[in-house]
């Protein structure tokens, strides 16, 4: 494009803008409404309205539409300039004259480049607040056009406003960019040319009936009307069109990719297994009604000849790892490897164990593959896998790093992956021919996240949790309530319960972190605690060691485990009933969740105690989770309040999602979650719900987009996602 240079380009690349595409898609964060023009005499009478603050009406009615200023145009003639003051004080005083007066334009800086800018004679349309200073009215920095100085006022050229006289948009900026030139002001020169010269060449994606059903504009509409729009409405009618078309393009590949998972040669598993009926009847427990239900959803998936691609939801503690078990020894039993894969050596071993207790006697060969095993070891697991005797095998994602094959892989399940994003499992597909796949998580995701993240799945709920479990309660304390937490744990050791103490282990600081659990640790062993069994556990040490601790704390041989937050997910020891957490301001809300989690899993009262600065407890408390209330509290109080409000992992999703956003609710990049530009995940539920909606009928009545009014789509796929060509290649 005329006027990017290769700093401009890189400066772009730098926020993801690679080609015109993506340019289009950086909307305006607000406008500016200069569309009122008024005379130097209007301006001196005070005849005219200038709203420095956001229009009210605008921003209530919809919260997404930007925000809009109201400032005035003024169009008039340069009479004179000149410098001003000196150094510091230096400001170049512009004289603006029209046929009813002049007025002052004022710059404070920069004088020696203004002082060039302008001819006299010159005719310039001028946008800003206007103020009086000493009994001289003026515009402080205020924002220009330069119109063709020949011509009468009356014909002069409105094409040419870019600045003033109309909607003005305002892009968001940053440092990188405005020092490529691309602060606000030159992204509305670079937008404002790209429209100009491409905006007729934009394709139509969206084939017409549904860009009539849908009351849309057409693409090139709606993108001008985002940009340059010619009245308020425009705004939020080409905004709505912008973020139709981001989630349509996503859920059509969502909807492609089900239609040809759907479409392939899976294993049908005979789904009648003895290995799995002797475990069911070795469990010290029955099944609740919501896992036979989903135990029953996965078996008829995995009987049928198409491959299984589901997701298993249940909040923590609801017990998903028995119903993978039973998955797993079906495979087995047909003689398929299965793969277990969880996101942490010690929760990978703590399943290996289980497996290896609960199946013992079964004959069945059971592997655990981890990278820190020791390379002998490790060959020889690898061997027993490749060879395809290895007939289930638990691991971290060490499993899939290159040189494992699984010969015979009948079933991959993903424990505790709620960063597993769409790309990741495809994948995991790769691992085997067609393998049923099931991803079980914890976090129960709100609907419009889980239609983005795993749009392409089946879903499966555990929405019950065993029988004779007691609510968690959660307590909200603070340093000087120490000693009561220290007796109250004291207390529930000599009840023949076990303990945690966690403390936050974030990333940029880790060492230091780790420094001050250690000292805690001592601190606990020696002096607090000294009758009791203390033991720390943390990422650093070695796998045996941590296998050790974990065994000797299962074992009872320990009564108090300081941990840092390796024991985040997962891990499940019924006899441990208090959870402390140290610094709890400074953990997430799911983390949270999840640390809650390790504790309530038996019959058991459990306790989780969260520790923290006195005033933010003190106000936490007394927010108590009112959610309409809490609004300008801040985040830490929101967190620790909605904790004590409420063991609910649902509801504990939706206020992290409403604190945190889209973006870092799962954590950073891992998310799989496609950042829309345009659209908020959040915020724009319904609109989501409907290009779901479309996109899946569309693929369901044309599935290989070979009508002519679907051109638009397989175009756009094809140039726009190169990677994901292959999908089209069915139907
Ligand atoms: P999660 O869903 O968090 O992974 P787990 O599978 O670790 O939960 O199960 C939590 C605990 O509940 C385990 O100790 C497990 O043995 C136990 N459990 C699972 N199902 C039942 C049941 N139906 N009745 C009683 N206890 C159960
Ligand atoms: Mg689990």
């Amino acid at each position: 494009m005329k006027g990017i240079g290769p700093r401009k380009a890189a400066a772009l690349a730098g926020v993801g803008i690679h080609d015109l595409f993506d340019l289009f898609f950086y909307v305006p964060r607000r406008f500016l409404d200069r569309s009122a023009i008024v005379t130097i005499a209007d301006l001196r009478r005070g005849d005219y309205a200038a709203e420095p603050s956001l229009q009210p009406d605008l921003s209530k009615s919809d919260p997404d539409l930007p925000g809009v200023r109201k400032d005035v145009t003024v169009m008039g003639e340069v009479r004179s300039h000149r410098v001003l003051g000196s150094g510091r004080r230096a400001r170049f005083v512009l004289v603006l004259a029209d046929r009813t007066g002049s007025m002052q334009c004022v710059w404070f800086g920069g004088v020696q480049y203004w002082r060039r800018a302008f001819r006299i004679g010159e005719v310039l349309a001028v946008s800003g607040q206007p103020s009086w200073y000493a009994n001289v009215l003026q515009f402080v920095h205020p924002d220009i056009d330069r119109l063709s100085s020949s011509g009468e006022e009356g014909e002069m050229q409105w094409t040419s406003l870019l600045n003033t006289g109309g909607l003005i948009p305002v892009y968001p900026s940053g440092q990188d960019l405005a020092r490529a030139g691309l602060d606000s002001g030159g992204f509305r020169r670079v937008l404002h040319a790209a429209i100009r010269t491409y905006l007729d060449r934009v394709p139509e994606t969206l084939p017409p009936d549904l860009i009539r059903i849908r009351s849309l504009l057409p693409l090139a509409e709606a993108i001008r009307c985002a940009h340059f729009p010619s009245s308020l409405d425009d705004i939020p009618e080409g905004l709505r069109r912008l973020k139709y078309e981001e989630f349509f393009q996503f859920q059509l590949k969502l909807a492609l990719r089900r239609h040809s998972a759907k479409n392939e040669e899976g294993i049908p598993f005979s789904v009648k297994s003895a290995l799995a009926r002797r475990l069911v009847e070795s469990l010290p427990f029955t099944l609740t009604k919501a896992q036979v239900r989903v135990v029953n959803e996965i078996t008829s998936d995995m009987a049928s000849a198409r491959p299984m691609n589901r997701l298993l939801q249940g909040d923590v503690g609801s017990g998903k790892t028995v119903v993978a078990l039973l998955a797993m020894l079906i495979v087995v039993e047909n003689g398929y490897q299965a793969l277990l894969m969880a996101p942490t050596e010690i929760l990978a071993e703590q399943h290996y164990k289980t497996l290896v207790r609960v199946l013992d006697g079964l004959q069945v060969n059971i592997r655990l593959l981890i990278g820190a095993q020791r390379s002998k070891l490790r060959q020889d697991v690898l061997e027993d896998v490749r060879r395809g005797s290895a007939q289930i095998v638990v691991g971290t994602h060490a499993l899939f790093e290159k040189g494992v094959s699984f010969p015979r892989l009948g079933l991959v399940v993903i424990d505790e992956q709620h960063r597993f994003g769409v790309m990741q499992r495809a994948l995991v597909r790769t691992k085997g021919e067609n393998p049923d796949v099931l991803v079980m998580t914890a976090t129960p995701i709100p609907r419009t996240l889980s239609l983005t993240l795993y749009g392409d799945l089946d879903v499966s709920v555990i929405d019950e949790l065993p029988e004779g479990r007691k609510p968690i309660r959660t307590l909200l304390k603070h340093e000087g309530e120490r000693e009561s937490v220290h007796s109250f744990v004291h207390e529930q050791v000599r009840g023949g319960r076990q303990a945690y103490y966690v403390y936050p282990l974030i990333e940029e600081s880790e060492k230091v972190d780790l420094k001050a659990a250690t000292l805690h640790y001592e601190e606990l062993k020696e002096k607090i605690f000294a009758d009791l069994r203390v033991a720390l556990i943390h990422g650093r040490l070695a796998s045996e060691e941590k296998d050790r601790i974990m065994e000797d704390f299962k074992a009872k041989r320990i009564d108090v485990l300081v941990a840092t937050t390796v024991i985040e997910v997962g891990i499940d020891i019924p006899n441990a009933t208090v959870m402390v957490i140290e610094d709890a301001e400074r953990f997430g809300l799911s983390q949270l969740h999840q640390l809650r989690g390790r504790v309530g899993r038996g019959a058991d009262q459990s306790y989780c105690i969260l520790l923290s600065r006195r005033w933010i407890v003190d106000r936490a408390a007394r927010v108590g989770g009112k959610p309409g209330a809490v609004e300008e509290e801040r985040l830490a109080e929101r967190r620790l309040a909605a904790m004590a409000a409420t063991n609910d992992g649902f509801r504990i999703a939706e206020i992290d999602l409403e604190l945190r956003g889209p973006g870092d609710f799962f954590g950073t990049r891992q998310s799989g979650i496609p950042e829309f530009r345009v659209a908020n995940i959040v915020s724009d539920g319904a609109v989501l719900a409907e290009a779901r909606q479309d996109a899946f009928d569309l693929v369901r009545n044309d599935p290989s987009l070979s009508d002519p009014s679907h051109r638009g789509l397989a175009d756009q796929l094809r140039h726009r996602f190169k990677e994901d060509l292959a999908l089209l290649r069915v139907g």
